[in-house]
């Protein structure tokens, strides 16, 4: 039987349509757009398309975006004055850096420059730590889409056997904590994983995160699982696919995410969701004269 699609871009505009509503509330009761500071360095193509991209979405959803495009050659002091700057400016509640980053400056101590109170990334390492401690103020955008993904298919996630095969900071590791706390099961692979094919069948709930086209076959892939493909991959024909061989895998798995469509449209709508929730957090505190 053929799996039944997740499908990102669907799943993410009635997320969007919620913080239209949301937003909309907010600022009638408080007077607070919430704001989001878009911080770019550099000319990647990639980057300015995924900023822009953020842009437009915000913007449709009554989000306030201030975009500050620097060049390459902008010094790591610079770009922390600027932070210091959006850290301070009570009309922003979430700060983006888009990575990566230039080479000569260090993407760690710029994360670490940013508010923790407004770190819509969820990068920051005391929002790390409170993710690991099960008690997150901001989840990572990407992360928290593929929950998103694996909750609205209705299949629980508490008991379940799952496997993260990636453990990168900003994917692989932040997903598998987030299942965990849901209750599943959850082993997390990596390149030196032995026998992976083996470790993957095993899972009822299949998070791929590596980078790498196709690399998850039908014989990896357990009968009826579910199936998030994190990945992006660039063909030679310049077409994007991700880490799963979807067409021969969503004959075996029950549910499956596509690519392109799938947890990208998610992960902007995080993004939009957690600049929402901090302005949010910030109306309530300034409510109770809490700082
Ligand atoms: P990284 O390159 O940081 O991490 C890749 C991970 O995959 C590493 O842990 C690596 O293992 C593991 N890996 C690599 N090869 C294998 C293999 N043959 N077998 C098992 N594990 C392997 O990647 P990211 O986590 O940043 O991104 C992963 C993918 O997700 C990319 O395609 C990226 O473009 C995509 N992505 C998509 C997003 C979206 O919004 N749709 C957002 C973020 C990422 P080891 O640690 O041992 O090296």
């Amino acid at each position: 039987m053929a799996a039944q699609l997740i499908d990102g871009k669907v799943l993410s505009q009635s997320v969007r349509d919620q913080i239209a509503k949301d937003a909309a509330a907010l600022l009638a009761a408080s007077g607070v757009k919430p704001g989001l500071a878009a911080i770019l360095v550099g000319d990647d193509p990639a980057s300015h398309l995924y900023v822009k991209n953020k842009h437009k979405a915000c913007e449709a959803v009554g989000i306030h975006v201030a975009d500050h495009k620097l060049p390459a050659s902008t010094s790591q002091a610079d770009l922390l004055a600027l932070i210091d700057k959006v850290n301070r400016d009570p009309q922003i509640h979430g700060i983006l850096v888009q990575l990566p980053l230039p080479k000569h400056i260090d993407s760690s101590a710029i994360l670490t420059a940013v508010l923790p109170e407004k770190d819509a990334d969820g990068f920051h390492p005391y929002n790390i730590g409170r993710l690991v401690e099960g008690n997150p103020i901001f989840e990572a955008c990407t992360p928290r889409g593929v929950i998103k993904m694996i909750e609205s298919t209705g299949v629980g996630i508490a008991g379940k056997r799952a496997v993260v095969v990636g453990r990168s900071n900003i994917v692989g590791k932040p997903v598998a904590l987030m299942l965990l706390h849901r209750h599943a099961t959850v082993t997390i692979c990596h390149s030196r994983t032995v026998d992976l094919p083996a470790v993957c069948r095993e899972a009822e709930i299949l998070v791929v995160a590596i980078g790498k086209a196709r690399f998850v076959t039908a014989d990896m892939v357990r009968e009826g699982a579910v199936v998030v493909d994190v990945g992006v991959n660039r063909t030679e024909d310049g077409k994007f696919v991700g880490d799963v061989d979807f067409e021969p895998v969503s004959k075996k798995a029950g549910w499956i995410s596509p690519v392109p469509g799938g947890v990208g449209p998610m992960t902007i709508a995080m993004l939009l969701q957690n600049t929402l929730e901090s302005a949010q957090r910030m109306v309530a505190r300034a409510g109770t004269g809490a700082h």
